[in-house]
Parts: C-alpha cells; structure tokens; sequence
C-alpha cells in the first residue's frame, strides 16, 4: 500500500468518524485523534522526512488538504450538532400557548358600597359635604335631640339595641343631624351615609342592619321648593331623566311639615307592575322642613333661619335595579351572588 493509499483510508475514515458523531464532545476526541499534536494525520506529516524529494511536496500539499477536509467536516457538524442540541433544549422549554392561563379572581366593591359611592358623587356635585358619624350613638342625638317624644316606640328597647342606659346603635343617620349643627354655622349643607340598627325579625324584607343617607340643609330662606328641587335633582340622576317625584304628606317627629316622597317605577317606568304594586311609584324618602323645635335645641334661631331634611334606606335601589326579592342576600357573603352583581 503506498502512502497516498493510506492517507485516503485515513481520511475515509475520520470523515465518516465525524459523520456519524452524535456530540459535540465526540467531535472533540475525533479532532484530537487525527488533528492533535499526537494525532494521525499529524503522524504522517512527520514521515514527509522519509520521502525521496519528488514526492515530498505532493504528499505535504495531500496532507494538508485532508486536514482542512476534516476541519471542515467537524465544523460542520459541529454546527449541525449545536442546532440540533439547541432544538432539544428549546423542545423541553417550550410553552404550550394554547393552554388555559392562570385564573385570578379580581374582586370589587359590594353592590351597596357601589350604590352609596353613586350616591355620594351626587350629593357632592350637589355641595353637600359628606361626614361620617358615629355608629354607637347617645340616646340624646339618636331620639332627644330629633324631637322624638317620650312615648315613642322606636325609643323601647324592644325596638332598638341598647349598649348601655342612654347609648344604642343607631337607629337611623339623621341621629348625626344634631352633631352637626352643633359644630358649624348656618348655610350649612351636610350628607351623611351608613349602617343603622333595629331589632327586627330578620326575614326577606326586614334586616337588623340596613344601611341609610341622610342629608340636610339650613340657611336663611330654605323653602319645601329647595326640597323638592334637590330631591328631584337627586331622582333625575340616580334613576334617570324621566325619572318624577311625588311628594304626600307623612309625619316624622323632626321635621314639619314632613313628606314621604316616592319616585317612578324604574321597572315599568310608571305604568304599573308587580315591583311597584301596580301604583307606578317606588318610595324613596322621607323628608320635611327641620321642626324649630330641632334647630332651636341646636342653638339656631328658627325666626331667622329654616332648613330641610330627608333620608332613605338603600337596599331598596338595588333590589329594584337587579330583581333581587331577598335582603338577607346583601349580607349572607355569598359569591355565588356577590359575583353576578
Ligand atoms: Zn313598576
């Protein structure tokens, strides 16, 4: 077999060698095999010595063909190998985008916080200010103060949660009306919003906590027009532009006269059905001038100044808007209904 022979074996076989390697480290070991200070190739370069003259040249130049062969060869599957590596290694971290994300519940307010939120926007574009008011509240604010007489039933035990001798929760907000007046000088306008508590049987329409709004207005020259006016501001806004009040006369002992104030069915938009028991009305309020009796306790001259005052429950809002026939739902924390809302 002559050298030239042996350098094509030689070189048949490295690059079938590098063909068949599968990693890159098996490419390593090939390159140092035959390329390496010690490698084949390398060794035949050394018998370059041996050969007579003519042949040396051409059997260098061979040599050195077959190394850029190979280099070449490895390169190249090197190249090949690293693809291949990387497909595997991006096959393994690959997302699926189609799959189902992660789900996160977002919560947001309860229905009646978003009714009184709606509600005290408007009495701010109103000018009213908007105050809070203590939830534990003295007998005097909550009855004295207001007028109530002695023998009122809402001032029995029976009817009101007593914390002590002269402290209850509050039965209704317009015990922070006194509070008030007290504290500020006419014109004042103030609105206040909250729970209130009363020893009910609880049932779909009666709770023992409920929530109300409450605001009232005293300055020189306040007339039952300013009430009527507001109310039907408030109405218009709240419900809508067709939306109409109706005042009737009713009795509250803070207020004289007083009113019970309703608004159109926003159901059947005044023309009758069963949420409004065929009359076209709902009832909203009630309402009335502030008795002199109230501001005069208060330290305001009712020969000087008047004032008006309503309040109203807000569960019946959303009940009405959204169908719902059972109060107790409002506090039950139950998602399944808080979610729909
Ligand atoms: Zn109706």
């Amino acid at each position: 077999m002559s050298e030239s022979d042996n350098l094509e074996e030689l070189g048949r076989e490295a690059i079938a060698r590098v063909a068949d390697a599968a990693k890159s480290s098996e490419l390593d070991a090939i390159d140092t095999q035959y390329l390496g200070r010690k490698g084949a190739l390398t060794l035949q370069l050394r018998k370059i010595g041996s050969l007579v003259p003519e042949q040396r040249k051409g059997f260098g130049q061979a040599v050195n063909d077959l190394k850029e062969e190979i280099q070449a060869a490895i390169r190249a599957r090197r190249e090949a190998i690293a693809g291949g590596e990387t497909d595997a290694r991006l096959a393994g971290e690959a997302l699926d985008v189609t799959m189902p994300g992660r789900f996160y519940q977002i919560g947001r307010p309860h229905i009646l916080a978003q009714t009184l939120s709606r509600i005290k926007d408007i009495f701010i574009r109103l000018g009213y200010d908007i105050v809070e008011s203590p939830e534990v509240e003295s007998y005097h604010y909550n009855f004295e103060a207001l007028n109530y007489p002695l023998d009122h039933p809402a001032i029995d035990e029976q009817m009101s949660f007593y914390v002590t001798e002269d402290r209850l929760l509050r039965t209704h907000t317009t015990a922070y009306q006194h509070r008030q007046m007290e504290k500020r000088k006419p014109p004042i306008m103030v609105c206040t919003m909250g729970k209130c508590y009363r020893v009910e049987a609880v049932d779909a329409t009666h709770g023992h906590t409920f929530h109300q709004v409450d605001c009232f207005c005293v300055d020189h020259g306040i007339t039952m027009a300013d009430l009527k006016g507001t109310l039907y501001q408030f109405a218009v806004e709240m419900f809508g532009p067709d939306t109409n009040v109706r005042f009737r006369p009713d009795f509250f002992p803070f207020v004289e006269p007083g009113a019970e104030v309703a608004v159109t069915c926003s159901i059947c938009a005044g023309k009758g059905c069963n949420v409004c028991k065929g009359s076209g009305w709902l009832e909203l309020a009630g309402a009335g001038m502030i008795h002199p009796n109230v501001l005069e306790g208060a330290g305001i001259d009712s020969e000087e100044y008047t004032g008006f005052a309503f309040g109203f429950g807000i569960e019946r809002m959303p009940m009405v808007q959204h169908g719902i026939d059972d109060l107790r739902l409002f506090l039950d924390n139950d998602l399944r209904f808080l979610r729909q809302l």
